[in-house]
């Protein structure tokens, strides 16, 4: 069986994460998205909000499972016999950095490689960090992330209003 992991934060999740969820998904037996916790960042939706706001987004990939970890990425792999890591490539940008973390991985574990899927085109500026952002200045992030992130924003900006 062929099993692919995904890893990211999704704070929160964009319909960019989702193109290369659904895209990943058909490409392995098994795709793993991996919501990283890291305790040195304080991130908009804690680690379990995060893992559940990717699985209400999906609606039917019944291949994909939600799972968070802690540490180090290459540990995480090797404790769960995992080969093969999925990232996104958005702009240029993406590119060094993304190349950077896959030679480390390598060196660190070299049964793992990395597999690149490139954005779609209207994703290619979408990151979390925008969305937050557009939402900071109450600005209408619907375009960007599925339903259930964006009425719990909506939901968040009501209470807070309140
Ligand atoms: P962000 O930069 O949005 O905070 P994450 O750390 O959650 O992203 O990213 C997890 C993975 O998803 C990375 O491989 C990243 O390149 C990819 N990714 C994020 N946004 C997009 C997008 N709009 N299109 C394609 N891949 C993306």
């Amino acid at each position: 069986m062929k099993v692919a992991v995904y890893p990211g934060s999704f704070d929160p999740v964009t319909f960019g994460h989702i193109d290369i969820i659904k895209r990943a998904s058909s490409m392995f037996d098994k795709l793993i998205v991996a919501v990283l916790v890291n305790r040195k960042k304080t991130p908009m939706f804690n680690y379990e909000e995060r893992v559940e706001l990717i699985e209400n987004s999906l609606e039917g990939l019944d291949n994909v499972e939600v799972v968070h970890f802690e540490g180090l990425l290459v540990d995480y792999l090797k404790k769960n016999n995992y080969k093969i890591l999925v990232k996104g490539l958005r702009a240029i940008s993406d590119f060094e950095s993304e190349f950077q973390m896959a030679s480390v991985n390598r060196q660190l574990d070299d049964d793992i490689d990395t597999v690149f899927i490139m954005t779609k085109v209207e994703y290619m500026y979408l990151s979390s960090s925008i969305v937050k952002e557009v939402y900071s200045f109450d600005g209408d992030i619907s375009k960007f992330v599925p339903e259930k992130v964006n009425d719990k924003m909506k939901k968040m900006r009501r209470e807070s209003d309140e």
